[in-house]
């Protein structure tokens, strides 16, 4: 077999945006780092792609908002091109009766539209708010550490206890009971007990719950609220929601440029077939072309099921462990679709006179209830009749992503199966393509004639082209039994694994999905502290 000149401190699977921040911490940290990705191009799901002549989209995700201020500092982003601009509004959502709601970054903005619905809940919004911001404030210390090991004993274990009580040590009794209420409670009854209009409850829904599985009133599904209330963009702001310039893939090209200036060495068109483990320890990874590349340890920023169900021997691994992996849920639920307009939408009930950055997104979902129906007709595998959409007309914030009189909008398709129960993806997706330009031509009645060109992405699509298993966006949905000390799965949240010197650095290590860097660089600092227990470093070749 060929094999790659000398040993590697770290190979690195995959060059999603985590694959590349923890790239970028340990060749800071002095290791000789090599990023091996399937795909001409880096990012993962944080890309930017051509999908006509000219024409440049956010193919999967595309509003950045939960990237740690932390990793854009320390890695130096901005430095390396990266530009956000707050959305703003952060949410815009017409109703079919003609009417909208927006949420603007302005408070007085935002007061004065929810009293057209409701003075009640126009007050209560911002008491809401404020309250969801402070108890979101004491999870976000976890985000950027390993979660307690409560398998362990003696002092490491007694330590972690103590590092997760001095979080909560000043956490009061009606907080405790919120926070819990929170992560475990259901959405709509949350909305539900708070707010008495439906439409300003339905604005509180419609960024909670993307990726995820469950309707609003599935147990659990209020999580998502604490989730987006972290501080995020350059100025740390909590609830950022950003447009980045140039599109998500601006993001991954900053790490990339962050990770190259500290040496690390980046490769695409490089499928890793297997990890190649010897005597239980991983000694590096093995390409489809038969390519050895020999490494002193092993990152994993592919999904779980990804790097210990396909990339290793089964023999490798504790029965019970595959068995946990092999049940971690993902199962879709999201699509994409990007297009390419010839004019912008001129959406019923947003004001025309909006500035075109306020014009730039609109979420078609008119209450909780028809997104309960949504969700119930994905979860027995059918495409549900009325869709749930995210659109982003990205190009009025970012003019040079579309020439001059062209327009590129994402949208996002909120609940969706992986299975089809009757057919499949192949055969149903430009009839699915169809059902959302239908759904969008209810509010934007200009778009279907506008279109272009049309980029359908099902959850079969996601799994094909960006190596997301099942399609599932976050790899593992963001479920409390999937989170925390519990991801990826219960003993094995702390980025090792049950393989000697094999880490996972994805998105389906602790904290989770998202574009956040968060568990690159915790992985990054977890092998670096075992490297140096280890001192892996003193015979280096
Ligand atoms: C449609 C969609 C919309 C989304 N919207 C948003 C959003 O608006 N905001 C947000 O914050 N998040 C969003 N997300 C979620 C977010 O993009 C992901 O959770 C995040 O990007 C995952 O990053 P990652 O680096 O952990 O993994 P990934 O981005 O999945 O990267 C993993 C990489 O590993 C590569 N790989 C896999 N197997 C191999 C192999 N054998 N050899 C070599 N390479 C391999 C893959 O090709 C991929 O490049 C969205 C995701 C999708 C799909």
């Amino acid at each position: 077999m060929p094999s790659s000149s000398h040993t590697r401190d770290a190979v690195i699977i995959g060059g999603g945006h985590n694959a590349l921040t923890a790239a970028a911490y340990l060749a800071g940290a002095g290791l000789r780092v090599t990023v091996l990705e399937r795909r001409e191009i880096l990012g993962g799901c944080c890309v930017t792609e051509e999908i006509a002549p000219g024409c440049r989209a956010s193919t999967t995700s595309y509003i950045a908002s939960m990237l740690r201020p932390e990793v854009i500092h320390e890695l130096g982003l901005a430095a390396h091109g990266l530009r956000m601009v707050p959305c703003d509004p952060a949410l815009a959502i017409p109703f079919p009766d003609g009417s909208s709601l927006a949420w603007w970054n302005d408070s007085a903005r935002t007061a004065h539209a929810l009293e057209q619905f409701s003075p009640r809940d126009s007050r209560q919004f911002f008491r809401i708010d404020d309250e969801l911001k402070r108890l979101a404030r004491y999870l976000e210390p976890f985000f950027l550490q390993p979660p307690p090991d409560f398998s362990r004993g003696g002092v490491l274990g007694n330590v972690d206890r103590l590092r997760l009580g001095a979080h909560f040590r000043k956490i009061t009794g009606p907080e405790t009971s919120r926070l819990v209420e929170l992560l475990t409670g259901s959405l709509g009854d949350f909305l539900q007990r708070n707010f008495e209009n439906e439409k300003i409850r339905t604005l509180l829904l419609a960024n909670s719950l993307y990726g995820k599985h469950g309707g609003p009133w599935q147990p659990g599904s209020s999580l998502g609220m604490l989730f987006h209330l972290l501080r995020g963009g350059i100025k740390e702001v909590q609830g950022f929601y950003g447009h980045v310039i140039g599109g998500m893939g601006a993001i991954s090209q900053a790490l990339a440029a962050a990770a190259m200036k500290a040496g690390a060495d980046l490769r695409t068109a490089c499928p890793v077939a297997s990890i190649d483990v010897r005597a239980g320890r991983a000694q590096g990874v093995v390409l489809q072309d038969g390519t050895e590349v020999p490494a002193r340890v092993v990152l994993s920023g592919a999904d779980p099921k990804c790097t210990f169900l396909r990339l290793l021997d089964a023999r490798e691994l504790p029965e019970d462990f595959r068995r946990r992996v092999e049940s971690i849920r993902m199962n879709g639920p999201c699509a994409k679709v990007n297009f390419v307009l010839a004019e912008e939408p001129r959406v019923h009930g947003l004001p025309e006179d909006w500035s075109p950055s306020e014009r730039a997104l609109f979420t078609l979902v008119p209450s909780l209830d028809f997104a309960e129906r949504s969700y119930d007709a994905a979860k027995w595998g059918k495409i549900p009749a009325d869709l749930w959409v995210d659109c982003v007309v990205a190009s009025n914030v970012d003019p040079t992503l579309a020439p001059a009189g062209s327009h590129v909008m994402t949208c996002f398709v909120q609940y969706v199966p992986y299975r089809l129960a009757e057919s499949d993806w192949d055969t149903q997706r430009e009839a699915f393509g169809d059902a959302v330009v239908r759904t969008i031509a209810q509010y934007a009645s200009n778009v279907p004639r506008a279109i272009v060109a049309r980029h359908v992405l099902t959850p079969l699509d996601l799994e094909r082209t960006y190596g997301l298993t099942e399609g599932n966006i976050f790899h593992g949905d963001l479920s409390l039994d999937q989170l925390f000390f519990m991801r990826p799965v219960p003993g094995w949240s702390q980025y090792r694994t049950p393989i000697d010197g094999l880490y996972l650095c994805g998105a389906g290590a602790h904290p989770g999905g998202g574009v956040t860097g968060a568990p690159g660089r915790n992985a990054a600092h977890q092998v670096l502290r075992d490297w140096k227990r280890a001192r892996l470093g003193r015979s280096r070749n």
